[in-house]
């Protein structure tokens, strides 16, 4: 070599254990890159055998094409693929592999044996078997074996010392591998696969119908028994111009993970990365679950191979769409709609048992006061308040039976005026309402149980028991009922017109902003310099309620005077709705009869975002006869 020249080409081999390196950092993926191979092959069973987390023995058994003598010949060299011949099949690409590197990286660092028989063979032809180390042929001979292909990777990392020393704790590697296993479980739930670590079986996955039921046989019962289908709708069947379908199930409003390890995304039925549709399914949870929540979720999508571009990422583990926000858009209204009809068939649809809607009748009783219909109730121009000594005892109450004055038991009554334990009392079995579900035709039933504590409304659900909040129920059925009436109030004239005193500077405030007021019925007016006075308010908010109001008001103004207009008017209008939804709910505490529960049940099932109050507060929850039975210990 002239000594000025300082360029030399690498040897074959050693340009080989670099590209190995993009393609091949650790165990897992040499499990993926074999597995997709079985996959490519048309196995029907898989077998991944697992030793030392992979470090000392990879070895992955399919009984799918195999592979003549001839091609296992060629299979190891670099670009070798039966799967493309030409640059314009990259478009229309179905299969996992078609870049040929796989093979001749993981050779480049690994002791590599190969047993192959092609579907072509007879019977009793032999099976070829290659020996392969440093990328170079080591040895070649005939041996009896099955149709298919059985692959061992040894020493994996034995040349190249440096990645070795990268490898992380054998338990992070081995849980990358259960990961990559599992992921192909998901996809292919019609695929035996079975994995066996350290000569044990760690798991067998006979093939299953749905990708829920593969989830029963990775997970715990409970995280499939928490997934729902997503609804198909118009959203899965794609846009004209951009074709896709999604399905898949996810975990529905009650049931959640601390991380998003079990948000699994399938293009092509490809296991991918891809952060659209991570924020698309977030999106669909949006306000459902607390903070810091992720969903479970397996989602399918198919489109075009030519509508995405799976090339971004050496290991194919990120996938790119052309039209990313058409499917983020998608995906996001697919969960949201599979979720707010899961709630709605948990909910049901109120009916009294002989199917007439319950009518109200005033009950005349000590301990229920005569107050106007439900209806009324929920636009009631008081806060719900219950004068009874149960309440000024400070005690729980009960429940009043439809239709009927209600009736305390003695030992009840001796309770709530002796002190004696808090009673919680439900309605008895023959006066419970029944609410056959949204679809009729499930011919299932939900039954109003009571009230809980004064705050939760309880219903029985074929397996399930399903809590509402009262006042985060009501307060989103009045909060979307504000939204839907925007610029259509009227306000109810005071009898007793409301004078409040502010300062100059808040009453110019809110004289500013008298339009958005009148759009909510309220009708103020400057009567001095330091007050106003209120001659009409929203029909269901009164007294103290309506200076809370417009004092909350004034504080919405000073903080977002900076707005533009529109958008002020805009936000104004919802922080007022919020706060009216608010102050006119019933609270908890409030006793409510069953009407007034049936109605708030039906009401809340009709409004569209029923997950959450106002305020972003679930206004469900459920506990499942499963959950019952194992704190019974009955399972
Ligand atoms: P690619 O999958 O991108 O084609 P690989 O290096 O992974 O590249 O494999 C090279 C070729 O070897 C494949 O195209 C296929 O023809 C053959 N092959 C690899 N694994 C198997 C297998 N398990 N069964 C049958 N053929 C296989
Ligand atoms: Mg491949």
């Amino acid at each position: 070599m002239n000594k000025h020249q300082k360029i030399q080409v690498l040897p074959p081999h050693e340009a080989l254990k670099i590209a190995a390196g993009e393609v091949i950092e650790r165990p897992a993926h040499v499990v993926k890159e074999l597995v997709e191979n079985a996959l490519d092959a048309g196995a029907t069973t898989i077998d991944v055998h697992i030793k030392k987390v992979g470090k000392e023995l990879i070895r992955i058994v399919d009984n799918g094409c195999g592979m003549s003598s001839a091609d296992a010949n060629l299979c190891f060299l670099p670009h070798a693929t039966s799967k493309i011949s030409h640059l314009d099949d990259l478009e229309n690409i179905q299969s996992f592999g078609f870049r040929g590197e796989a093979l001749a990286s993981i050779a480049a660092i690994s002791k590599v044996t190969l047993i192959t028989k092609s579907e072509h063979a007879a019977i009793d032809d032999l099976a070829t078997q290659l020996v392969y180390g440093q990328s170079m042929l080591q040895s070649q001979s005939e041996v009896v074996a099955p149709q298919g292909t059985d692959i061992s990777i040894a020493d994996l990392f034995f040349n190249t010392p440096v990645r070795k020393k990268f490898l992380k704790q054998d338990e992070t590697e081995w849980n990358a591998t259960q990961q990559i296993v599992h992921a192909f479980c998901l996809s292919y739930s019609h695929i035996h696969f079975r994995l066996y670590h350290d000569n044990k079986l760690v798991l067998n996955a006979p093939p299953v119908q749905t990708a829920k039921e593969r989830a029963s046989q990775l997970w715990d019962y409970d995280c499939s028994q928490n997934l729902i289908p997503l609804t198909t709708s118009d959203e899965n069947t794609q846009t004209q111009s951009y074709p896709f379908t999604i399905t898949g199930f996810i975990s529905h409003h009650n049931f959640w993970r601390y991380g998003r390890q079990q948000m699994h995304f399938f293009v092509n039925n490809r296991w991918v990365k891809n952060a659209e549709l991570g924020k698309g399914l977030l999106k669909g949870y949006l306000n459902v679950l607390p903070p810091d929540r992720f969903p479970i979720a397996l989602i399918f999508i198919t489109i075009s191979p030519q509508s995405i571009d799976v090339n971004v990422h050496p290991k194919k583990e990120e996938v790119k769409f052309v039209r990313p926000g058409v499917v983020q858009m998608a995906l996001a209204t697919m969960v949201k709609k599979t979720l707010e009809q899961h709630l709605s068939t948990k909910l049901g649809n109120v009916q009294t048992q002989t199917g007439a809607p319950l009518a109200y009748t005033q009950q005349h009783s000590p301990l229920a006061p005569t107050r106007p219909s439900f209806q009324d109730t929920f636009h009631m121009p008081e806060p719900y308040v219950f004068p009874n000594a149960a309440q000024i005892a400070g005690r729980q109450f009960i429940q009043t039976p439809p239709n009927s004055p209600s009736k305390l038991h003695e030992d009840e009554l001796e309770a709530i005026f002796s002190g004696k334990p808090e009673i919680t009392s439900f309605i008895p079995p023959e006066q419970q309402v029944q609410m056959p579900l949204t679809h009729p035709e499930a011919g299932d039933t939900s039954t109003i149980l009571g009230q809980l504590f004064n705050t939760y409304i309880m219903l029985e659900k074929s397996d399930e028991i399903v809590f509402v909040d009262q006042h985060a129920a009501h307060e989103r059925v009045l909060f979307e009922k504000f939204q839907k009436n925007f610029e259509l109030q009227h306000g109810t004239t005071l009898l007793f017109p409301e004078v409040l005193t502010f300062s100059p500077q808040t009453i110019i405030d809110l004289m500013l902003n008298k339009t958005f007021f009148d759009q909510q019925g309220i009708d103020l007016d400057i009567l001095g310099e330091q007050q106003i006075v209120i001659r009409s308010a929203p029909p269901h908010i009164k007294g103290s309620s309506l200076k809370e109001l417009i004092t909350d008001a004034i504080l919405f103004i000073q903080e977002h005077h900076a707005l533009d207009r529109s958008l002020f008017g805009k936000e104004f209008n919802l922080h007022l709705h919020c706060q009216m939804a608010c102050k006119s709910a019933v609270k908890a505490g409030d006793v409510l009869t069953q009407q007034q529960i049936k109605q708030l049940i039906d009401d809340l099932q009709n409004t569209e975002n029923r997950f959450i109050c106002a305020h972003g507060r679930p206004t469900t929850w459920s506990i499942s006869k499963a959950e019952f039975e194992k704190q019974f210990k009955r399972c």
